[in-house]
């Protein structure tokens, strides 16, 4: 089944504890359509890059059977261009800089051909936007939407109208409180499916995923990863990682949502090993299925006595 996917493409200047790369692809839509493409096929990107935007990268994408005939490149300015410095706990993330250059006038186009896509992958643009990409498609199988606090504070209403299109949202902890406003994180997901989308995940980085659908509540462990070294872009490859999962099944089962989490949760866990795409890009099946199965075994839980 064909997933399309819309968001940034960008360049990222990153700073971790354990090294900086001062210009490397990256961007929420090429997260997500690198982990989806392991799954789904085609994949049909939708985006803007700027007359900086270098032939190896378009090449890196195609390679990876990605439909470029959605991205668009606009002469008049740069990429956009991101730099963020990570401290000590990983998890503590500065912006340092935010060029927006051609995404500031970013206007999504749905080609012909992606229209019937049956997947739609919202990635993390303004509301308004997104709603602009649903306003284009014929009835989508299933539509899967990320968001962030930025967005929450600043166009709540856009997003509220945005939501009630979704099937998927897939927050972490921190946005699904303040966009609910409720602390507790399970009344917020009660609120928030009230929202619009059937499904929920609400995303607690290092301690995994949790799933909220009409009938269960499951909960993905995190995979304890030792040689973690750039978090940038795990969040928008576990997005890939699921719509790409259920893409290639096309079975919307509860049981299939959750091995989907898994996958996501598998994809995101490779993404963090390497600076930028470093080692989502090279990824194996094998290496995918592998630790798919060190997931299963991680959250046995023994017969009671
Ligand atoms: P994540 O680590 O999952 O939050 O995603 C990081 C990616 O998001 C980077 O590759 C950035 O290029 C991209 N990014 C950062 N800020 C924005 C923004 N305001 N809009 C769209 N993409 C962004």
């Amino acid at each position: 089944m064909s997933v399309l996917v819309v968001g940034s493409v960008a360049y990222d200047g990153i700073e971790t504890p354990f090294g900086k790369v001062d210009r490397t692809l990256g961007g929420s839509a090429t997260y997500i359509s690198l982990a989806s493409s392991y799954f789904a096929d085609p994949i049909n990107l939708v985006g803007v890059v700027g007359n900086d935007f270098q032939s190896n990268d378009l090449q890196l994408l195609k390679d990876k059977s990605i439909d470029l005939e959605g991205l668009q490149i606009d002469k008049s300015d740069k990429t956009f261009f991101w730099a963020g410095k990570y401290h000590f706990d990983l998890n503590q993330r500065d912006t340092l800089d935010t060029q927006l250059n051609v995404f500031e006038k970013f206007n999504p186009v749905i080609p012909k051909t992606y229209v019937d896509s049956k997947y739609v992958c919202l990635g993390n643009i303004a509301p308004s936007l997104q709603s602009k990409v649903l306003d284009q498609v014929n009835n989508p199988e299933l539509v899967v939407c990320d968001t962030m606090n930025f967005w929450i504070e600043g166009a709540k209403d856009d997003l509220v109208e945005t939501l009630k299109r979704v099937d998927v949202l897939i927050i972490n902890d921190s946005e699904a409180r303040e966009l609910a406003e409720n602390p507790n994180l399970i009344k917020a997901a009660e609120i928030i499916r009230d929202m619009g989308p059937d499904s929920l995940i609400i995303k607690k980085g290092e301690h995994g995923a949790m799933l909220f659908t009409d009938s269960s509540i499951f909960s993905a462990p995190a995979y304890p990863i030792v040689d973690i070294y750039d978090p940038t872009g795990a969040g928008d490859t576990f997005l890939g990682g699921f719509v790409g999962w259920l893409a290639y099944t096309n079975d919307l089962s509860d049981d299939n949502m959750r091995r989907a989490v898994i996958f996501g949760s598998v994809l995101a866990s490779y993404c963090v090993e390497e600076f930028g795409t470093g080692r989502l890009k090279k990824l194996t099946s094998e290496e995918i299925n592998e630790r798919y199965l060190e997931f299963r075994k991680l959250s046995e839980i023994p017969e009671y006595i």
